[in-house]
């Protein structure tokens, strides 16, 4: 521990014990480069809890069959297990089951929307008065803070569809520019698709505002809660969004699970975008007729021991409480903010004062490439992530290609903040 170099004016962290959580995560007590790991890489992909691990040794050990198919007792053992998964991560984001669309991840979740709106507008597999139809000229809305995930596919949409793309700016300090966005939202948008939280900048979005410009023109909502569905209490019904995605590994889940999220009756109405077996009621040679959402859109096997394990994470996330999570990582990050503020050539990326956050900051150390002061932090056992974190476009706003990021989660402590910082300090004496 080295408090005596964190700033007395520093917050304290709220009650969450990490202490005590951080024995739930094996991981944790490994050494990195002889050093105790202080993981600060959550928003890249999250450590995960015993009960994680033991939900899909569980499974794969007692229970493991395919779902939804076979006559018996694994494969129906299996099956309740994966629906009352799915019942699970519905419940924790606020949505009834049939809402919940499993992905192998955010990424897919949007690809699946994108083509799906692409499939609409070429008359495939919905009505031809579908609703997702899009005409040349039309316009997709996305914001400058994008991550590509929530950026390519509207691209390539746009391309296929003569469709034109826009995008809300964002401020210098990082908050996005409403006044803009009033603006750029009009009669010829169908889609707005936004971030909850950025993974480069820590923001929480203002959802009320883009949803209410968005509804205003009868847009379509579609919301990357990728960095809020593991860090904030998460509501999606109350965000009034229309879509949503999340990702499994980002919320102390598996690899290769995620979540697309929809309001009922869009998801009615949208096609599907992968085709094949388990989401059909009759086949002919000619033909296919759909089963309804969320089936509609889950063709092939299932991830059944990620979904299994996916439930297993909020269950712990809710055990903790969302709320209790959120409040530790503001202060962990108003912690670290203070810390970093005070570092000779430390610049943060979106320091807006008064902005809602997570327990994210990036930031640049002058005449440091972020990867030589990310190898600096290794040596040391201190995870972090450098390089443009997947949003090139906004550090190219910065005037930068790279930048580090450490980002914190519910194991996180004032400890690991405090050696954090310890180590940003002597970066510019060491490449000096
Ligand atoms: N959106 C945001 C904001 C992210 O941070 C990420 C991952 O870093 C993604 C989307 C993509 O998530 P995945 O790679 O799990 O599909």
């Amino acid at each position: 521990m080295s408090s005596s170099a964190v700033p007395a004016a520093s917050p304290r962290v709220s009650p969450l014990d990490a202490v005590s959580l951080r024995a739930d995560f094996p991981i944790l007590s490994e050494q990195v480069n002889g050093h105790r790991l202080v993981y600060l890489d959550s928003a890249a992909t999250s450590q995960k809890p015993t009960a994680v691990l033991d939900a899909e040794r569980d499974f794969l050990t007692h229970a493991n069959s395919a779902v939804h198919r076979g006559a018996h007792t694994l494969a129906a053992e299996a099956t309740d297990l994966f629906e009352d998964a799915r019942a699970a991560v519905a419940r924790f984001v606020g949505a009834h089951p049939e809402q919940l669309v499993w992905t192998s991840g955010a990424t897919a979740g949007l690809n699946l929307v994108a083509y799906a709106i692409g499939n609409a507008t070429l008359g495939r597999g919905a009505p031809a008065s579908a609703p997702y139809a899009l005409a040349p000229g039309d316009e997709i809305v996305t914001t400058a803070i994008e991550h590509h995930a929530n950026l390519i596919p509207w691209q390539e949409l746009a391309a296929r569809t003569g469709a034109v793309l826009r995008h809300i700016p964002a401020r210098a300090d990082g908050t996005l520019d409403l006044d803009a966005a009033a603006s750029i939202i009009g009669e010829r948008t169908r889609i707005v698709a936004f971030t909850h939280v950025s993974n480069v900048l820590g923001i929480v979005n203002p959802v009320a505002e883009i949803v209410a410009l968005a509804q205003a023109v009868g847009a379509t909502t579609v919301l990357d809660a990728c960095q809020s569905a593991p860090h904030l209490p998460l509501d999606l019904p109350s965000l009034d969004v229309d879509l949503a995605v999340f990702s499994g590994h980002k919320m102390l889940g598996p690899y290769a699970i995620g979540g697309l999220y929809g309001r009922a009756d869009v998801l009615d109405a949208l096609p599907p975008f992968l085709t094949g077996g388990s989401m059909i009621t009759t086949v002919t040679l000619d033909h296919a007729e759909y089963l309804p959402a969320p089936q509609k859109f889950e063709a092939g096997t299932q991830a059944v021991g990620p979904a299994i394990g996916l439930a297993a994470a909020v269950r712990y996330l809710q055990d903790v409480g969302p709320a209790n999570i959120h409040a530790h990582e503001v202060a962990l990050a108003e912690r670290m903010g203070a810390g970093l503020r005070e570092i000779p050539g430390v610049r943060l990326l979106g320091d807006a004062p008064g902005a809602d956050r997570v327990g994210l900051w990036s930031f640049d150390v002058a005449g440091v490439h972020a990867h030589d002061a990310g190898q600096f932090l290794d040596a040391q056992g201190i995870a972090v992530r450098v390089g443009h974190h997947c949003a090139a476009p906004l550090h190219r706003q910065f005037g930068m290609t790279a930048s580090v990021r450490a980002s914190t989660a519910l194991y996180n402590t004032e400890d690991d903040v405090d050696l954090f910082l310890d180590a940003v300090r002597g970066i510019r004496g060491f490449f000096g």
